[in-house]
């Protein structure tokens, strides 16, 4: 699985143009084009999504391009499970977090309860790719709460990333979430973590 941009234009002109490389280890080739991944609907994105598949011409291993819009394996978009998170850092139980963004409490629990148990090693993990990106980064203040450190540290990593690519960036415009779901290969909430990448 490969993280691309929202734009599924774009993500087809830069797999046909070959810009696309193979994640494989010391591989590096050019991803062919290899049909697509099923249809499925995402809540919070306007249309089903229906992710391409790429296969590498030298270890012949193919790769779902998943969009940074979605986490792995989750049928909410990346923002909305980040309200959630938000809501939750905000003070709201796993309840009042769902209300309004019209998620059954079970799955912002499942969502919460994930998320709940990697909040730390998450948190170094984004403060880790600011400082990758960025010069001069200034680590947050710890705020007493690990969810609000949290999303600190995503808000610092999203910050180095725009102020180092541009608003733009490699991955297109993209929000504070859609950054967690490109840095994590979208497994912020995924079984195991770290992510392999
Ligand atoms: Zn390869």
């Amino acid at each position: 699985m490969i993280t691309v941009e929202a734009d599924p234009v774009l993500v087809e002109t830069r797999l046909r143009g070959g810009q696309l490389a193979c994640p494989g280890e010391g591989c590096g080739e050019s991803l062919r084009p290899w049909g697509w991944a099923r249809v499925r609907q995402v809540h919070g994105l306007p249309d089903a999504l229906r992710p391409r598949r790429a296969r590498c011409g030298s270890c012949l291993v193919s790769h779902v391009l998943l969009p940074v819009t979605v986490l792995l394996r989750r049928a909410y978009a990346a923002d909305v499970i980040g309200a959630v998170v938000s809501a939750r850092a905000g003070g709201a139980g796993h309840r009042r977090a769902g209300l309004g963004l019209a998620v059954p409490a079970a799955t912002v629990r499942g969502w919460l309860r994930r998320l709940a148990g990697r909040l730390e090693p998450v948190r170094v993990f984004l403060l880790q790719v600011a400082l990758r990106a960025g010069v001069d980064v200034t680590v947050p203040e710890a705020l007493g709460c690990p969810w609000r450190d949290l999303l600190a540290a995503l808000g610092l990593a999203t910050a180095t990333l725009r102020g180092r690519f541009g608003p733009v960036g490699v991955l297109g415009s993209v929000t504070a979430w859609q950054v967690a779901a490109a840095c994590s290969g979208g497994r912020l909430l995924a079984p195991r973590w770290p992510p392999a990448r």
